[in-house]
């Protein structure tokens, strides 16, 4: 029987599967739906396999051809195989007759090179039979032996009513077996598939209407992504506030009287002494003189204000407090006077911070 068959046979096979492929999906997600409590999840899921079949469907649509023309390939190379291979010469084992081929059968589903033939003969005379591959190796049965006297034993079959009855016995002593097979064919009917055309249609699409649902995948992809990422306007704008905000998060919000009690321990380390607030002025800022008694020894004198200014910029960096820059401090003997800020505007803050 050649192998290679005429295309609508692999098509309509391709197409079974495509069918049985889509009806699996849409079977499946109904399955997994029934399995949920919530409406809802029934609802969006509905819609879902559609999307799913449809998959399917292009994806099967356009790998078409190129299976056909594969699976049509192979089958052509196993006529070819088959046709080429000699037919080999066997004489029987027990008269030494020439054997006749009485089948020939292809030993693979899936055409590669470890493929083979193999031939069956039967000896006329005798009965006897031999099977034994193109590549000359001879599939040998075990033998039967007797159990009591280990001779092979001989076989008679018989069918009768759908039955085989094969008959061993043992030509040396009386020892008989029996086996018997039932060879009825279970009837299998085939249900009928009233949706099958129906199916066919829906799920085998041709090239045309590929490239349409394909359009129809790719603006759905875009609703999903469009959705996906939507968000309305007062939130994006809040989101942005939020990230614009987002290095002022760990600044240290002092009013006047935490700022001395925090800034007078570090001072008084370094030998400034009763440093204090006082007379705030209020602008569009808070204006706040302070003052500080030196008391390191009188060599480092000349550096003080750096020193003291130094100490202060980098204990307030990370609040919202700033040394005024236009105003130049006052020192008289020992006392130093000098003017700090006080930033509550998000957006002026965020400036000074970044300087
Ligand atoms: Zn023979
Ligand atoms: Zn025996």
């Amino acid at each position: 029987m050649p192998q290679l068959k005429p295309y609508s046979h692999y098509n309509d096979l391709y197409d079974k599967f495509t069918i049985e492929n889509c009806r699996k999906i849409i079977s499946d997600t109904i399955k997994h739906e029934e399995s949920r409590d919530q409406p809802w999840e029934r609802k969006f899921r509905s819609n879902v396999y559609e999307l799913y079949v449809s998959f399917e469907v292009v994806d099967r649509a356009l790998n078409k051809n190129k299976v056909i023309e594969k699976r049509m390939k192979s089958d052509k190379e196993k006529d070819d195989f088959i046709s080429s291979t000699k037919i080999p010469k066997l004489k029987c084992n027990f008269c030494s007759k020439q054997m006749d081929l009485d089948d020939t059968s292809f030993m693979s589903w899936v055409w590669d090179e470890k493929d083979r033939l193999l031939f069956i003969f039967q000896c006329n005379d005798c009965n006897k039979r031999r099977a034994i591959y193109n590549d000359w190796e001879e599939i040998i049965p075990k033998k039967h032996l007797c159990p009591n006297c280990n001779t092979e034993l001989n076989k008679k079959s018989d069918i009768k009513n759908d039955t085989l009855t094969i008959n061993y016995f043992c030509d040396k002593c009386s020892y008989k077996e029996s086996e018997i097979v039932d060879l009825k064919v279970e009837n299998i009917e085939e249900k009928e598939d009233n949706n099958y055309e129906e199916d066919r249609k829906r799920f085998c699409i041709s090239e045309e209407e590929t490239y349409k649902l394909k359009n129809w995948i790719h603006d759905f992809y875009e609703w999903i992504y469009e959705v996906i990422n939507w968000t309305d306007p007062v939130s994006i704008a809040k989101r942005k506030e939020q990230e614009k905000f987002r290095p002022l998060e760990n600044i240290k919000r002092f009013t006047i009287t935490e700022l001395e009690e925090y800034l007078s321990p570090i001072l008084t380390e370094k030998w400034f002494i009763n440093f204090s607030l006082w007379k705030a002025e209020i602008d569009k800022e808070i204006h706040v003189y302070f003052t500080v008694i030196d008391k390191s020894d009188k060599n480092q004198k000349h550096s003080s204000r750096i020193r003291l200014r130094k100490i202060i910029n980098e204990a307030i960096s990370n609040t919202n407090w700033f040394f005024m820059n236009s105003w130049k401090l006052e020192e008289k003997l020992w006392i130093i006077q000098w003017r700090l800020k006080w930033v509550d505007n998000n957006d002026e803050l965020l400036k000074l911070i970044e300087k």
